[in-house]
């Protein structure tokens, strides 16, 4: 994390300043917000998020988007000619209420619903100070009074996307599970979240079955939503490809076959390899003896790191699978999600520009940003 592209990181002050996350300046409207005066950043070095490299670049943005890009101003704002600047990163999975509680545990016993909201504004500043300027929250209903309170200027943070709740219930029948996406729109969702297999720390097979996987994924569609399939199995993530799904979240079992079989479905695939797994490790005690993080559990995650490395190094060799930037940020990760990005180009091979592209326009598109 310590590295240029670090610096490339804190380039981005400017941008996150007006939360402009237009990740292709030439794609982007002009913002309605005419009214204010427009901020001019100068950027030594400009990356445009689609993989394209501009030097000494003016950009000018009004409102919350980049309204054009040039070579040469009047006025200007923010002077980073020495710096480089990129558009605000995305990150396509995180929980942003999970947090330690008073007495350190993830498991925030005895906490009012008061203080869980600070720690979802702090997990919002966080991020946003770390280069985030969108995050997709794998949800809880406490994130939809939070998205508001981002979006009207309120609360510094990312502009948030959430899912309010997550199908685990593996009993409903399938009308049940169309009725769930149906509530879930009715309640805020921007997006559909499902779980198609067990947690890795209890091996990740799969729970849902293929019937329950499409009624999920086909009452998203016609409700006009996205849909994130968590799924660990190697036949979750067959099924979820072939029932339209957006993006198969982790992925930790696939093979060369099922890679072939998203990138031939559209379906994004969003692995977490560099840092849900190591924060689990780095704050063990915090999560020990909550649920399945035991030390079964534990061993399963340990084990799992140099398992979901070579997944990754595989997946990223099909040039055609649209490989996006989701950390799974959980207590403790958050203002940490670049970290998935760094671990991805020094550890995993991607080349920078790939990881820069995934986190920006990527997982704009996959977001339908
Ligand atoms: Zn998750």
């Amino acid at each position: 994390m310590r590295t240029r592209f670090a610096k490339a990181v804190v380039a981005t002050k400017a941008l996150l300043a007006t939360n402009a996350m237009c990740a292709g300046a030439f794609l982007c409207m002009t913002s309605l917000a005419a009214a204010q005066q427009p901020i001019v950043i100068r950027a030594g070095t400009l990356i445009d998020g689609k993989g394209s490299v501009q030097r000494n670049a003016v950009i000018t943005i009004e409102g919350s988007k980049i309204s054009r890009l040039g070579d040469r101003t009047e006025h200007t704002t923010y002077d980073f000619s020495r710096f480089t600047v990129l558009p605000g990163m995305i990150d396509t999975h995180v929980h942003i209420g999970e947090h330690f509680g008073k007495d350190g545990r993830a498991s925030n016993a005895g906490e009012t619903p008061a203080e869980q909201a600070l720690s979802g504004a702090e997990n919002a500043y966080a991020m946003l100070m770390a280069g985030f300027t969108t995050v997709q929250s794998i949800g809880r209903p406490s994130d939809v009074p939070l998205r508001a309170a981002i979006a009207s200027g309120r609360l510094a943070g990312p502009r948030l996307l959430t899912s309010v709740y997550q199908l685990t219930d593996t009993r409903l029948t399938p009308e049940e599970i169309r009725q769930f996406v149906r509530k879930s729109v009715a309640d805020g969702a921007d997006v559909i979240k499902i779980f198609a297999s067990k947690s890795i720390r209890e091996g990740g097979g799969q729970t849902l079955r293929d019937e329950q996987i499409a009624a999920a994924c086909g009452e998203a569609r016609a409700q006009g939503k996205r849909i994130w399939v968590h799924a660990h199995a190697a036949s979750a993530v067959r099924a979820a490809a072939l029932s339209g799904c957006t993006a198969v979240a982790h992925g930790s079992q696939i093979t060369d076959a099922d890679a072939d079989l998203m990138a031939a479905r559209g379906t994004y695939f969003e692995p977490n390899i560099g840092l849900v797994s190591q924060n689990y490790i780095e704050n063990k005690p915090r999560f020990l003896g909550i649920g399945n993080y035991d030390e079964a559990g534990f061993k399963f995650t340990e084990d799992g790191i140099p398992l979901k490395l070579s997944m990754f190094k595989m997946a990223i060799r099909h040039k055609d699978l649209k490989v996006i930037m989701g950390t799974d940020a959980v207590a403790g990760a958050h203002g940490q999600n670049a970290r998935e990005v760094t671990y991805r180009v020094q550890t995993g091979g991607q080349p920078a520009m790939d990881a820069i592209v995934a986190v920006t326009s990527l997982n704009a598109e996959a977001l339908g940003l």
